[in-house]
């Protein structure tokens, strides 16, 4: 049973910008001052300014090849799941079916006050920040640093990571914890780690069976063809 762990450099094909490195969008805001639940909940009309301005950025995108090809993985049979730390719904769009959404749903809001959640669409943005019918503020339905990962997301994806024979790696440089911790728990229990990224990164040198230093678009277009012949 195969496994995709993807990340940022997955979507940045779909023109959704990398929040780390060359041009990442953590160059223009500081995570801690944009991206920490209590800079939110000390100023959420600053940050939802910000959201604003990258929920333009997903609303645009379109899944690229990498996500079809994942999708077409799966409905072939030789993918089972895809973890991600994606935010952007991009892997849904694409047709891939069992998604675990390790860092949650930007199209979603969920109110601080009672929990209750809406679509993104059913929310007027013209007063910032938006509100619930409680009166409580909306936030993003995605893990913000100083939160938890939701517990069936983190619980479903440490099993498949426990289950799987193999793991790709896709577009991410596995850095932040506990998303980080995954490719090694899945190493320990003898999965092969198969690691796909532009260019090399830590896990390069340490977990990885197999490194592919390409595109995630080339990547899962080579593994079709080959899956084909
Ligand atoms: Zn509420």
């Amino acid at each position: 049973m195969a496994v995709a762990l993807t990340g940022a450099g997955l979507s940045v094909e779909s023109g959704i910008p990398a929040f780390r490195g060359n041009q990442g969008l953590w160059d223009r805001y500081d995570p801690l001052e944009f991206a920490h639940i209590e800079a939110f909940r000390a100023d959420p009309q600053k940050v939802w300014k910000m959201l604003a301005e990258l929920g333009g950025l997903v609303d645009r995108a379109r899944p690229n090849p990498a996500h079809r090809g994942l999708a077409r993985l799966e409905e072939l049979g030789y993918l089972r799941a895809i973890i991600t730390q994606n935010i952007d719904a991009l892997h849904q769009r694409a047709g891939s079916r069992e998604v675990i959404e390790f860092h949650g749903n930007g199209q979603r809001l969920v109110c601080l006050s009672c929990g209750r959640r809406y679509s993104q669409e059913a929310v007027v943005l013209e007063t910032l920040p938006p509100r619930c019918s409680c009166q409580g503020v909306l936030k993003p339905d995605v893990v913000f640093f100083g939160e938890p990962i939701p517990p069936a997301a983190s619980e479903k994806a440490l099993a498949y990571c426990r289950q799987c024979d193999v793991l790709l790696v896709i577009g991410t440089s596995a850095l932040v914890a506990p998303a980080s911790h995954l490719p090694l728990i899945a190493k320990q229990q003898s999965a092969r780690i198969v690691e796909i990224n532009l260019e090399r990164t830590h896990l390069s040198d340490t977990i990885s069976d197999v490194v592919l230093e390409t595109s995630a678009s080339q990547a899962l277009n080579d593994i079709l063809e080959h899956l084909g012949r």
